[in-house]
This record gives structure tokens, C-alpha cells and sequence, in this order.
């Protein structure tokens, strides 16, 4: 499929669309901007911003950079600012953005398919030291994120990260984000099919490439070819998961439309069958339908889920067979049920080669570039020096032979980097929060790893598969909705009625094959001090009164 020129008016194929005239579509000739964000985007391509951060605001420093840049274009390139230190959560939502504000920022290093050699984490960690105080986060959607970043220094992260083939090119912003992959790819035993070459095309086609640098809102892709479901393929705006065609073999089961967030949707399989060299092929054509009929009018609705959600499966795939694709896909099955409920990885597995790779806890995601750096330095010793990051903000190195891998768990270990998790270390993850993010309202990541020692010391015993997942705020930077324990920040009542810091409840939310969201629970806000309370009453409850071998997650 070629690339579109980056003309909308000439770009996009103009289709008679009457029912949703009014939602800003492309397709339907609303090409004039609708608001703010489509104003700016119009104004001036985000990749754009990049010769003015290398020529301009590197050099004369953060009171230089114009304010639809600042809180706008540079996006595009991995940064937003970060938050200023010591502003309470009472005070996100009444402060006007600039005062928000800190000078610093965050920027987000893509790592597609969470593919890393050990030179590549060197050079992560040597940055982080070196530029940002220390900080690399592993995230949920394979990417490390850096804090504390000066635009000073912007160019030269950039000059070091792209000369190991890293980038941050699109890590944020209405864009093709990170490409999700099995971080097990290629090496392990029960692969159905290897995605790995689908991830490596479809970012060379699109992630950079000004035809699609001006989505209505941001794009995820996911792509798996593990049974055990391993991307969060359901809340992605694409996704690819391997399956076996009764008569063309392993391949690609297409979904669309999933994402979390306000009004979360689980995504709907297109009933397609897809080859591997084709998979590139299909997701050009998702997104061109997103660039082109997806919604611009309203941010909060201008996910591709609500056209999804408007359209169907059947007609989404009649029109990506008929107008983008210009032949029709094979029918194909569902994936099948995982065998295992725990799709992280974590602890020793073999490979195809008869070597192994070994699946490690961080905290719920906090590293730090030392750490990666000795990382590296442990992946080198006993593997081939490839590492992979996963969707549950863990990590693994690869190419492990047996003999060495005893010494690797314990060189892991002394970092506090765990291959044998107690539950609540290995199932809890947490966004951002307010140390750092503008919209937040409470801390999380250091609240969940007090939350996982404290339920580590009063339910030793427990081992149940179970996903504890914090957020600072409404958001789904963490997926809260799909989480056993889903944990909406929020400022709650205490018993003296004052305001403190607390979390709205969700309970039941799952991925895999039942993938659903957990119910809110009317009502049932808890201050931060008593989480730790209320999860070991929620456990012990379900502990004492389980049937033969019930499960406490989904
Ligand atoms: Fe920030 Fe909210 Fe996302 Fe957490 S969920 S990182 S607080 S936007």
C-alpha cells in the first residue's frame, strides 16, 4: 500500500458519510480544525518540532520555546514537562496547565516489540545517569521513561540513543505509538508465530512518516504470536494475535477498536485471517482509516474505538478490505484459551534452542540507569546480551544457558530484581503518579511497592495469580479496568472528614479470553492508609470462603 501524502483535502478519499458529519472527519470534508489540538496540528507537522528543539531551544533554553510546542508539538518527540515538585493533588485539576509546569521534562524512549541488545540498555542507563537524575521507568507498553530532562540536552540524548538504533520518534502524541510485541519472540517453545519481522515493517512504513503524524488521538498496536495472549492485544486501537487457520496455518487474528481510558472498550476480532507478510499490509489500512474517519472533533471522542464502536466489525472490515486493502482476508479462527493465567514471563523457561530466559520483577517498574547498566552487565555474563521488557512493566534476558542460570537468579536478586516474585510483587503495577505527571492526583508507584511489602508480611502464604494496578489518576496509564484489584486515584474522605489522598475501587477486570472491566464498587473509596487493610481483607474473605481449586482472578 503506498503512503499517503501528508495533504489532508488530497489525502483522504472523500465517501458520502451523513450520519456523523459532525464529528470532524476527514472523510467527510471537515478538514477546517475543529479545536485547539487539531489547530496546532494543522498549523505545523509535531515531527517538525525537532529542527527548532535541535536549533533553537536547545540553545536558548526552556523560556524560549512557544507554548504550542511546549504543550503540544514536542509530544511528537517522546517529551511532555513533568510536574512541579510540591503541588498537591487538590490542586491538579484547578491550576491552569503553565502552572503545572515544571522546566523539566519527561521523555519517553520507544522500545518496539521490547526488543533490547545489552550496548542498547548501556546506553539507556549511561543516559539516564548522566542526563536524568537517575530515573528509567519500564512502563506497560515496553517503553523506558526518563525524568528530569533538560531541552538542553535534548539533542544529545537523541545523538546517543540513535546511534544504538533507539529512538524517541513518536513515543508520544495523535500518532502510531510503540508497536507492543511478545517480548518472548522468537525463542519460545510454544510459539504459534514469530511477529517479529510484522513489528520491525510496520515501523519502518509508518512511525516517523508525516502520512500518518496527524492521527485524530494517539494509535496503539499490538502484535503476538505467543498462546499465552501476552500484549493486552483487547485495549489496543490494532491488534495482531497469532493463531493456527485450519487450512493456511499459523498466522494473525485481526482485533480493532480496544482502549481504556473514559469509556473503555475491549477490542472486536475482524474475523480475518492474516500471514505474516501481510500483517504490515492490514495495519497500514487501520490506520489510514483512522487518519481518515476517525473523529477530531472532541478529544474524548476521537479514540478509534468509538468509530469502532459506530461502525461494527462488519462494516470496519468491508471497508478496509474494499477501500484500503483493495481484496478481501481470509476468514479465521479466535485465539485459543492460554494455558497459564500468569502471561508475564516471569522465572525460568526454555527456549526453542534448549537455552533459557529468565523473567524478572523491578518493583512495580522502577529502575534506575545504574541498574539497567548492571542489567546489562549480568545479561552479557550468562546470555548473549539480548533483553526484552514487557506490557506488565517486568523485564528478561535471553539465551540462557543451564549451567548459568542459577547464578543469574542470584545476581538478580542481589539488585532486587526478582525471578521467583512473591504474587503481590509480580501482579502489581502503577502509573506515573504525581511524583512526576501533571494530571495526577495521588502518588502510586511508591505507594504500590509499600503495598507489596505490606502485603508480603501479612499474607506470605498467598500465591494465587493476581493484578493489583494502580493509577494517580482517571486515566488508564495502568490499566486499572482489566486489573483484579483495579485502583483509581482519587482524594477521598477520611474519618474526620477531611480530604486525603484514597482510591475509587474496582474489582473482577481481566484480559484474555475473558477479558472484561472489573465493577466499579459503589461507594467503596479507600484512603491510602488503609489500602493495605482493605487488600488483605479482600483476599483473606475470598481465601476463607474458596471452593476446591476457585481462582481469585478471572
Ligand atoms: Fe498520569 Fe493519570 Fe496516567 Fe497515572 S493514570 S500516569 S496519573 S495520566
Amino acid at each position: 500500500m503506498a503512503a499517503t501524502p501528508h495533504d489532508p483535502a488530497a489525502a483522504t478519499p472523500r465517501r458520502k458519510v451523513s450520519r456523523h458529519r459532525g464529528e470532524g472527519q476527514w472523510a467527510a470534508g471537515h478538514f477546517t480544525p475543529l479545536n485547539g489540538n487539531e489547530q496546532f496540528k494543522k498549523d505545523d507537522d509535531g515531527l517538525n518540532v525537532r529542527t527548532r528543539i535541535e536549533t533553537i531551544y536547545s540553545r536558548r533554553g526552556f523560556d524560549s520555546i512557544d507554548p504550542n510546542d511546549l504543550r503540544g508539538r514536542m509530544r511528537w518527540w517522546g517529551l511532555y514537562t513533568q510536574r512541579k515538585p510540591g503541588i498537591d493533588g487538590g490542586k491538579t485539576a484547578v491550576l491552569e496547565p503553565e502552572e503545572l509546569d515544571d522546566r523539566y521534562f519527561m521523555l519517553r524512549v520507544r522500545i518496539d516489540g521490547g526488543r533490547l541488545t545489552t550496548g542498547q540498555l548501556r546506553v539507556i542507563g549511561e543516559i539516564s545517569q548522566e542526563f536524568a537524575r537517575g530515573t528509567a521507568d519500564v512502563t506497560d507498553r515496553q517503553n523506558v521513561q526518563y525524568h528530569w530532562i533538560r531541552i538542553e540536552d535534548v539533542p544529545e540524548i537523541w545523538n546517543r540513543l540513535e546511534a544504538v538504533g533507539l529512538s524517541t520518534t513518536e513515543a508520544c502524541g495523535d500518532t502510531p505509538r510503540v508497536i507492543l510485541g511478545s517480548p518472548v519472540a522468537g525463542i519460545a517453545e510454544d510459539e504459534i508465530v514469530d511477529g517479529t519481522p510484522a513489528v520491525e515493517e510496520i515501523h519502518r512504513r509508518v512511525v516517523g512518516n508525516p502520512a500518518y503524524s496527524n492521527l485524530p488521538r494517539k494509535f496503539k498496536s499490538a502484535i503476538s504470536g505467543s498462546p499465552l495472549l501476552d500484549v493486552a492485544h483487547e485495549i489496543n486501537d490494532v491488534a495482531f494475535v497469532g493463531v493456527v487457520h485450519p487450512e493456511h496455518g499459523p498466522g494473525f487474528d485481526v482485533w480493532v477498536g480496544g482502549g481504556l481510558s473514559t469509556n473503555p472498550k475491549i477490542g472486536v476480532r475482524l474475523g480475518a485471517w492474516v500471514p505474516l507478510e501481510q500483517v504490515a499490509d492490514v495495519h497500514e489500512g487501520v490506520v489510514s482509516i483512522f487518519r481518515d474517519h476517525g473523529y477530531r472533533r472532541l478529544r474524548n471522542r476521537a479514540r478509534l474505538k468509538f468509530l469502532v464502536a459506530d461502525w461494527g466489525a462488519e462494516k470496519f472490515r468491508r471497508v478496509l478490505e474494499e477501500e484500503y486493502l483493495g481484496r478481501p482476508l481470509a476468514d479465521g479462527p479466535a485465539p485459543e484459551r492460554p494455558l497459564r493465567q500468569w502471561r508475564d514471563h516471569i522465572g525460568v523457561h526454555r527456549q526453542q534452542d534448549g537455552r533459557h530466559y529468565v523473567g524478572f520483577a523491578p518493583r512495580v517498574g522502577r529502575v534506575d540507569g545504574a541498574t539497567l547498566t548492571k542489567i546489562a552487565d549480568l545479561a552479557e555474563a550468562h546470555g548473549s546480551g539480548r533483553v526484552r521488557t514487557t506490557v506488565e512493566q517486568k523485564m528478561i534476558i535471553l539465551d540462557v544457558e543451564a549451567d548459568q542460570v542459577d547464578s543469574l537468579v542470584e545476581g538478580l536478586e542481589a539488585l532486587d530484581l526478582t525471578a521467583r516474585p512473591s504474587t503481590f510483587r509480580r501482579g502489581t503495577m502503577a502509573c506515573t503518579g504525581i511524583e512526576y505527571c501533571k494530571l495526577a492526583i495521588v502518588e502510586t508507584k511508591a505507594r504500590g511497592s509499600w503495598l507489596i511489602d505490606e502485603l508480603e508480611r501479612r499474607l506470605p502464604e498467598f500465591d494465587e495469580p493476581l493484578t493489583i494496578n494502580l493509577n494517580g489518576c482517571p486515566n488508564a496509564c495502568a490499566r486499572i479496568q482489566v486489573a483484579d484489584i483495579g485502583l483509581k486515584g482519587q482524594l477521598v474522605l477520611d474519618e474526620r472528614g477531611e480530604q486525603v489522598e484514597g482510591y475509587q475501587v474496582h474489582l473482577g477486570g481481566a484480559l484474555g479470553l475473558e477479558a472484561g472491566f472489573g465493577r466499579k464498587v459503589r461507594g467503596l473509596k479507600v484512603t491510602a492508609d488503609e489500602l493495605p487493610d482493605y487488600v488483605e481483607r479482600v483476599l483473606r474473605r475470598f481465601l476463607a470462603g474458596r471452593k476446591d481449586d476457585e481462582r481469585f482472578a478471572a
